[in-house]
């Protein structure tokens, strides 16, 4: 009960049965492989009062795979924060690969960018300081960038996600892939209402609301995988 309400107060990355066991995880499977430049961008986000906010890095780790498995090169983010995942995927796709990357928040971008700059890998990034669903209209009012999208993450506010998600269906190609984060909000989707934190209940009602939708939409595939605050996996198949 302790560790339930525990992962409940906080959206917490780990949702597994112990704190060790996901330690257990990252310590051997993940910070062993995570690229020293990821490293240093984990540590130049921990001073910051929300670094909660950043990828998880098991979430990261599945998410480049994910990058390689699709050969991903013209990709979307939603939600960049200081740039975890953006860095990520900007190491994960080829040199002229592209990312529009979409944020409110220029100035938690700058945080990352010394890191980003120092990878080599600015040129891939076209970073949009704006809300997301106008740049996601606009790319669509050019009937060239519907399908021509590989890859898009949408780690942002929960309550747009299904408007984010009907335009991604138009912008990624069939076979492309779509993932979703924190489709756990932090295991508050399976709790009683009564019992969750006030702070977290609009957030929750949004991911119940995504997740049910998700499941029943026939145009993609879906994984929904309890790594990080939980991420769904979707891949368009019409
Ligand atoms: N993916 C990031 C990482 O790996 O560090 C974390 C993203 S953080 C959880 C969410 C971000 O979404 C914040 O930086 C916030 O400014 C941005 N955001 C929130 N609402 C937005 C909106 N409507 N349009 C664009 N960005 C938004
Ligand atoms: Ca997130």
């Amino acid at each position: 009960m302790e560790q339930t309400t525990k992962k409940v107060t906080s959206p917490t990355k780990g949702l597994l049965q112990s704190d060790e066991l996901y330690q257990y995880i990252l310590e051997t499977s993940v910070y062993p492989r995570e690229p020293e430049l990821l490293k240093e961008l984990r540590e130049v986000t921990a001073s910051h009062p929300r670094s909660m906010m950043g990828t998880a890095p098991d979430a990261g780790q599945l998410m480049a795979m994910l990058l390689k498995l699709v050969n991903a090169k013209n990709t979307i983010e939603i939600g960049v924060f200081t740039g975890y995942s953006l860095l990520l995927t900007a190491l994960s796709i080829p040199d002229d690969g592209k990312i529009i990357a979409i944020d409110l928040n220029q100035e938690t971008y700058e945080i990352g960018l010394p890191v980003i700059r120092k990878a080599g890998v600015e040129h891939k990034i076209n970073f949009i300081v704006s809300e997301a669903l106008p740049v996601l209209d606009k790319l669509l009012e050019n009937n060239e960038n519907e399908g021509s999208f590989d890859f898009a993450f949408v780690d942002a506010d929960k309550v747009n996600y299904l408007n984010y998600h009907e335009r991604l269906m138009k912008l990624v190609k069939v076979g492309g892939i779509v993932v979703y984060d924190n489709t756990l909000w932090g295991g508050s989707v399976a709790m009683p209402e009564e019992l969750v934190p006030e702070g977290m209940k609009h957030g929750r009602h949004f991911t119940i609301e995504l997740n049910k939708s998700l499941a029943s939409d026939p145009r993609i595939l879906m994984s929904h995988a309890p790594l990080g605050d939980g991420i769904t996996i979707c891949k368009r198949i019409q």
